[in-house]
């Protein structure tokens, strides 16, 4: 049976969200359906106002409304320790777990050259100079357990060799092949209190 073409393509639309099939993509889209209209019409004014009012913060790609973001701007904050994180979803999950204290930088991506996926240069030179400009201590590298996570490590510790700063990583608490993001607090905890140092820095202790 054709579906309408109306229906198949919204299904098309919710198809491309992570994790989501086609079965599942069919059943929000059924489910919203059989909403009030109302619901839609909330739902489509919050995506819109979410792309006009949400940006990366420039100063560590956190999504935010305000720049720089609430996190860089707070005054309580350890501004001498940086957690490098692949993404804005690992952001909220350590942010969430309250363990961390410190500020952050999102690197969009981790390098992985079997893929062709490259961190982006100027990503990477926005977080040389924020890490040589700001009096930045410690650089933690928080990057699921993976094999792209390693190679990103290597990278960043690597750009990071150069300066004065300490470079640890979290440690292997972390189940292998697993993702920063759906760590439970408990472990976050337990990987970033042991963490490894790869690196100490010289002057800035
Ligand atoms: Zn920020």
């Amino acid at each position: 049976m054709a579906l309408a073409k109306a229906l198949e393509d919204l299904i098309r639309l919710f198809e491309r969200f992570p994790g989501i099939g086609e079965k599942s993509a069919r059943r929000m889209v059924l489910f919203l359906l059989q909403q009030p209209k109302s619901f839609s019409e909330s739902l489509a004014e919050c995506i819109a106002k979410c792309n006009s009012l949400l940006h990366p913060c420039s100063r560590c790609g956190n999504i935010t409304d305000e720049d720089p973001c609430s996190i860089c701007c707070d005054p309580f904050r350890d501004k001498s320790t940086i957690c490098i994180v692949e993404s804005v979803e690992d952001l909220i999950t350590i942010e969430q777990a309250g363990i961390y204290n410190g500020l952050y930088f999102v690197l969009g991506s981790l390098y992985s050259p079997l893929d062709d996926e490259e961190i982006a240069p100027q990503v990477l030179e926005r977080l040389v100079k924020r890490v040589s400009e700001e009096e930045v201590k410690e650089v933690i590298l928080a990057f699921s357990p993976k094999v792209e996570g390693e190679l990103t490590m290597n990278l960043i510790s690597k750009i990071m060799e150069p300066l004065p700063v300490t470079v640890s990583r979290l440690s292997y608490g972390l189940p292998v092949g697993g993702s920063v993001s759906f760590a439970d607090r408990t472990t976050l905890h337990a990987a970033l209190e042991a963490r490894t140092y790869i690196k100490r820095g010289e002057g800035r202790q």
